[in-house]
């Protein structure tokens, strides 16, 4: 196939425009990306060759090589991992292939100013597309594992590339940026200079687990024989490649942390909090986790991949990880490192695996116990994690019963006591009148809906604190009618709730029976085909009558989201 001029899409050109007329302070960060980009690319090669015995490659000295040219003003980021196919090429840098796309392009559209295009940057990455923070033009030539010829796809960032063949790709990926000029004042940023470089990798890529080689001259002493000094190029290795998880916690800084999260993860927040773990007896393993300060975009997309990337003995396995957490802990990211397993561990074995099985128990146990430390120590990081992840946690209350006392203790719950913080059932049961042994909730579609409900009114004029649940999980775990520190969960709007058995009702009941017994006559009569039995009551101050379920029947909402699901 010949040269191609091909159009960058919408969205992607839209990115790109920014990027390139960006003031994001930040540039250095482009080099992480770049790494980020080929350590991903050799960790694929050398699991398909793992995989397929066919697959003619070379995975003896897989690395990234940093090749800067101070005359020219390039940069050359270099790996021989797994490539990218022509099509590749077309579809995952011509495109903004990350799921967000939709979200992203929204908020590009909102963003007016430089400030705020800042920001985004910021908040979102860019990826590859980084590469234009700091070059005019950037080629890359690459050629798929298992393929002969390689494709080479340059562009000045404007809004088209071109894709042509390169019948003599190396096998791998090389990315030459034409370096902007340089800032005259700031030789810090410079990325032709070795030394530079050489800080950055520290900073930002210690921990990848792949060697990061780049020539480097040094001067090699006279010897004794009185021969001249001479200048020698080496090749060093730029990075540690400690893997993180493998150290224990006070031999790491938030920092590099931070940085790994960002690597694993392809996000640039922080994360809220490191959970480390080591695992020693029967199975053996170390876990490396993180709670993310700000959700994922595609949190709530069905198809997401992601978890925690797993490994066997320093080998990178998959980054779906879907076995090692159960759905509701989807926004954790991390690493599991297991000693025990083999490598060709298939997706089907890793579901029935004894020893995955195992790992999961315990990593759940240990995240929410993390949250649940959280809400202990930390309210404030605890009240942004619950902002941006309670809802989906609070999907375990439904889906995994064996922690369900645990992660109710972990939640918190909207509530009608004056507060804009919602509650823990802790300090819900702390606050409750010495002879209230339950907890009062009413579910509903959103806390406004509830608090209109006249269920509430004669709760309200008692001042007995009502639990305001407005999520959809909360119809569920609340229908199967569970305890809390030995209290039951009693709903407002079903069945005797509440205030008609109270003490002082006694004393006048028998004269408000008789003084309505007509009227309750009457309308038992007239409503006979809709209600199953109609009842005095003392929940109503100020409404005349409501509508309240059996205690065994399903919440008005309940029913819903089972016509809704067909059922
Ligand atoms: P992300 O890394 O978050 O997926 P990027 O913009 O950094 O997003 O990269 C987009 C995609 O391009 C990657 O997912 C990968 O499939 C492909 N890619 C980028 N760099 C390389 C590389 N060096 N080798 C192979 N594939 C690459
Ligand atoms: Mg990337």
């Amino acid at each position: 196939m010949s040269s191609q001029v091909h159009e960058f899409h919408a969205e992607a050109r839209q990115l790109l425009d920014l990027v390139v007329h960006s003031i994001y302070s930040n540039k250095d960060s482009f080099l992480r990306e770049l790494i980020s980009n080929s350590s991903d690319a050799l960790d694929k090669l050398r699991l398909a060759s793992l995989r397929d015995s066919d697959l003619d490659s070379d995975v003896s000295d897989l690395h990234v090589r940093l090749t800067p040219d101070a005359q020219a003003r390039t940069l050359t980021v270099a790996d021989n991992g797994i490539g990218m196919s022509r099509e590749d090429v077309v579809d995952l840098i011509g495109t903004v292939a990350k799921s967000g796309t939709a979200k992203m392009r929204q908020a590009l559209a909102e963003a007016g100013d430089a400030g705020a295009s800042e920001e985004l940057i910021g908040q979102f990455g860019i990826g590859f597309y980084s590469a234009f923070m700091v070059a005019e033009r950037v080629t890359m030539v690459t050629r798929k594992a298992g393929e002969s010829v390689g494709t080479r796809w340059e562009s000045t960032g404007d809004g088209t590339y071109t894709v042509d063949e390169a019948p003599d790709a190396a096998p791998g990926t090389a990315i030459t940026l034409s370096l902007k000029p340089a800032d005259a004042d700031n030789a810090l940023h410079d990325y032709a200079d070795p030394q530079v470089l050489r800080g950055l990798v520290k900073k930002y890529s210690d921990f990848i687990a792949w060697p990061i080689r780049m020539s480097e001259t040094v001067e090699v002493p006279a010897d004794e024989d009185g021969g001249e000094p001479t200048v020698e190029q080496v090749d060093a290795t730029l990075n540690s490649q400690k893997a993180l998880w493998a150290k224990s916690k006070d031999e790491v800084s938030a920092e590099e942390y931070a940085e790994f999260y960002r690597h694993l993860s392809h996000n640039w927040d922080e994360p809220l909090e490191t959970i480390s773990l080591h695992a020693e007896g029967t199975f053996e393993y170390q876990a490396l986790m993180f709670l993310p300060s700000q959700p994922p975009l595609d949190m709530f997309a069905r198809e997401r991949s992601g978890g925690l990337h797993l490994y066997v003995r320093r080998v990178f396995i998959t980054d779906d990880g879907a076995e090692l957490l159960p759905e509701y802990l989807r926004f954790v990211q991390g690493v599991v490192d297991a000693n025990d397993l083999s490598l060709n561990v298939s997706r089907e074995l890793l579901q029935q695996d004894r020893q995955i099985r195992a790992i999961r128990r315990r990593l759940v146990k240990k995240v929410i116990g993390t949250v649940q430390e959280l809400q202990d120590r930390r309210p404030d990081d605890y009240a942004s994690f619950w902002t941006n992840f309670g809802q989906v946690f609070k999907e375990g209350l439904v889906n995994d019963p064996d922690n369900f006392q645990a992660i109710l203790k972990a939640s918190v719950f909207e509530s009608t006591r004056e507060s804009d913080q919602p509650t823990t059932l802790a300090d819900y049961v702390e606050r409750c009148p010495a002879e209230q042994k339950v907890i009062y909730y009413m579910t509903g579609e959103t806390r406004q809906q509830i608090e209109r409900s006249p269920h509430l009114e004669g709760f309200r004029a008692k001042g007995i604190e009502v639990l305001l649940l407005s999520d959809p999980v909360d119809e569920v775990w609340t229908s199967s009618m569970p305890e809390y520190d030995g209290r039951q969960f009693v709903s407002v709007a079903k069945g005797e709730a509440a205030l008609d058995d109270d003490a002082d009702a006694e004393t006048d009941g028998a004269d408000r029976d008789a003084e309505f017994a007509d009227l309750m006559a009457w309308l038992t009569e007239v409503l006979e085909a809709d209600v199953s039995q109609t009842r005095l009551t003392k929940r109503l101050t100020d409404s005349a009558a409501c509508l309240v379920g059996d205690t065994f029947s399903m919440s008005p909402q309940l029913e819903k989201l089972y016509r809704a699901s067909g059922q």
